[in-house]
């Protein structure tokens, strides 16, 4: 028997973000491997074995899940969102290219899921119609220097951010020091979309601007979106307003 891996993202939390493909490719498996709370969205299966890890784990957890496919199993390793967006993915990529040649002859299938951005800004209206960027503020495995470098392209490039990894335990200070950057090239009343455990019970939403996102608390489970210039709201009675980025541009503001 070919070992397989299966690299599936299981969307943003709820179960009804999850792709008839991922439920397959999960059904296929005889082994799941992951982030313990990711694997616990995943219903039991008998005849299958589950193999929590931790955060921070990701190449050793992408080493573990590539070791059990090369002795023949059809491995599943799951992510939320998507896999390829600051996920796992890459990480297996890395371990492949780094790991024993056996590793290339095996089957990898990768099956695409909601990622974060994409849910939080369904639930606003529009803010990414135009042109935007996706960046991940973690300076785990990048220099903060190249983030803060980073942001202020994106702003002056006019484009939309999307913003994972906003804060952690160890990096408390780090959106409010993006914040300051983004106030030096955007307008105070840049719409700012903040989208907590979007899909998840406890999920919620906040639309505030530029110039008061800092009231507005985050954490490692919220993904924030920063308008353009030309981002907007559309305010309705008795209703949220949209939040939206026109499809077109000038190029006359940044
Ligand atoms: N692969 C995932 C992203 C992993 S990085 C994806 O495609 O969505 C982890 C970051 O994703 C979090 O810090 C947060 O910024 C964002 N995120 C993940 N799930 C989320 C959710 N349900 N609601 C809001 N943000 C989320």
């Amino acid at each position: 028997m070919s070992g397989r891996l299966a690299l599936i993202g299981l969307g943003p939390g709820d179960a009804r973000y999850v792709t008839p493909q991922a439920e397959a490719a999960l059904a296929a498996a005889d082994a799941l491997y992951g982030y313990g709370p990711y694997l616990d969205r995943v219903a039991p299966r008998p005849q299958q074995t589950r193999h929590p890890s931790d955060n921070r784990e990701e190449g050793a957890r992408a080493g573990a899940a590539l070791a059990r496919a090369a002795e023949g199993a059809r491995v599943a390793l799951v992510s939320g969102g998507d896999p390829g967006v600051f996920a796992m993915a890459a990480a297996v990529c890395e371990a492949i290219e780094a790991g024993p040649p056996a590793w290339r002859d095996l089957d990898v299938e990768i099956v695409p899921g909601v990622t974060a951005m994409l849910a939080v800004a369904a639930r606003v209206g529009a803010p990414l119609g135009h042109d935007f960027c996706v960046l991940s503020l973690s300076d785990n495995l990048k220099p903060w220097s190249l983030v803060e470098r980073r942001l202020a392209a994106a702003a002056e490039g006019g484009f939309v951010l999307a913003i994972y990894n906003p804060v952690s335990r160890a990096r408390p200070l780090q959106l409010g020091t993006a914040f300051a950057e983004l106030r030096r090239h955007l307008p105070a009343a840049t719409p700012v979309v903040f989208g907590r455990a979007v899909g998840r019970a406890d999920e919620s939403i906040a639309v505030t601007t530029l110039a008061d996102a800092d009231g507005v608390p985050a954490d490692m489970a919220t993904l924030v979106i920063v308008g353009s210039a030309e981002t907007r709201l559309v305010p309705r009675a008795g209703r949220n307003p949209l939040v939206y980025t026109p499809r077109s541009a000038q190029g006359v503001s940044a």
